[in-house]
């Protein structure tokens, strides 16, 4: 008997789209049962964010007129990342694995079944990997890789060009659910897990109707997000910028002072410029130290599970 697989939507106004994501992601489904690489009973699971338009009665629908169709409703647009998430959480108690997609279908579904193989063959995670970025803005594609690129120098480890659509198996998820965030990234949190993963590249298109559902706005708050839930390095900044202010300061006590005893100096200049530079490096250095306490603070907070067993070898069959 094969695995049974949820694909998990989440959906935010997104009723032009709909009719041809449940078409698409239903003849996937089809074709890999078809296969026997999935169980008949899989199933597509769209998360309604809270939508204002006419998303949930279509799905209503659609989950009236198709077994492949199951559906749930967020009381109130949570964001993308929750909605996401609350599918999932869903998907762990009636699924072996998820895949987790857009609704635009702008990730390319025909490699889902590349993510099942790889699943079959014992990965836990598979990422999907955008190959190139053609069919993107040049906005959308350089503020993107940009954002990566502070990521990675910030210290956060991430997948560069994952977005969100991946293959979780049960086990992956269980594992995710431990995570009690509020601030979720997810796409930060996954390679904390520590699983066995795998890849795979596809070429990303074009969203297939409708707009974009991430504003710059939201883009903004996604990415301030990532850096702030996973690095506290932008507090040692403050504190490394504190230590530098303290160096120029020394500098510029030997000048004053030189100055000052060649008498070209108006009279209180040198113990001005002096306390400034030394009173704001000492308070640059003082925000730094709290800060670092408070970093501290964050992470304890979040209470992020400190291991994840990969293997128990406990009592032996014995036969
Ligand atoms: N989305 C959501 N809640 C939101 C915003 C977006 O569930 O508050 C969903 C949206 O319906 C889509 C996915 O998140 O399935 C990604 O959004 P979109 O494709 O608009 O983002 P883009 O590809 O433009 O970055
Ligand atoms: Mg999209």
């Amino acid at each position: 008997m094969s695995d049974r697989l949820a694909i998990v939507v989440p959906c935010y106004n997104e009723q032009e789209v709909l009719p041809a994501t449940v078409e698409t992601l239903c003849s996937v489904l089809k074709q890999l049962s078809g296969n026997g690489k999935i169980a008949p009973d899989s199933f597509v699971l769209f998360v309604d964010d809270g939508s204002r338009d006419d998303t949930w009665k279509l799905l209503c629908g659609y989950h009236e007129s198709n077994a492949l169709v199951w559906a749930q409703k967020l009381s109130k647009n949570c964001g993308h990342q929750s909605a996401l998430l609350s599918g999932l959480m869903t998907a762990m108690k009636y699924a072996d694995m998820s895949v987790s997609i857009d609704a635009d279908l702008q990730d390319d579904v025909s490699v889902i079944e590349s993510m099942v193989d790889q699943y079959r063959e014992g990965c836990e995670i598979v990422y999907g990997i955008r190959g190139s970025r053609k069919k993107d803005s040049f906005f959308k594609r350089s503020t993107a890789q940009g954002f990566y690129r502070l990521l990675s120098a910030m210290g956060v480890k991430t997948i560069y060009n994952h977005a969100d659509f991946r293959l979780m198996s049960r086990r992956a998820m269980e594992e995710l659910s431990r995570y009690s965030e509020t601030n979720l990234y997810l796409r930060g949190l996954i390679p904390l897990l520590g699983l066995k993963t795998g890849e795979v590249v596809y070429e990303r298109g074009e969203r297939q109707a409708g707009e974009s559902k991430y504003p710059l706005k939201k883009m903004l708050a996604l990415a301030l997000n990532g850096i702030t839930s996973f690095s506290i390095k932008p507090i040692r900044l403050v504190t490394v910028a504190g230590l530098l202010v303290l160096v120029i300061c020394f500098a510029a006590a030997v000048y004053a002072l030189i100055a000052y005893f060649n008498n070209d100096v108006e009279r209180g200049w040198t113990s001005t410029i002096l306390s400034i530079w030394f009173l704001g490096g000492v308070q640059l250095l003082a925000i730094g130290i709290i800060g670092e306490y408070i970093g501290k603070i964050y992470n304890e907070v979040k209470r992020r599970p400190l291991y994840h067993i990969e293997t128990l070898l406990d009592q032996p069959d014995v036969k």
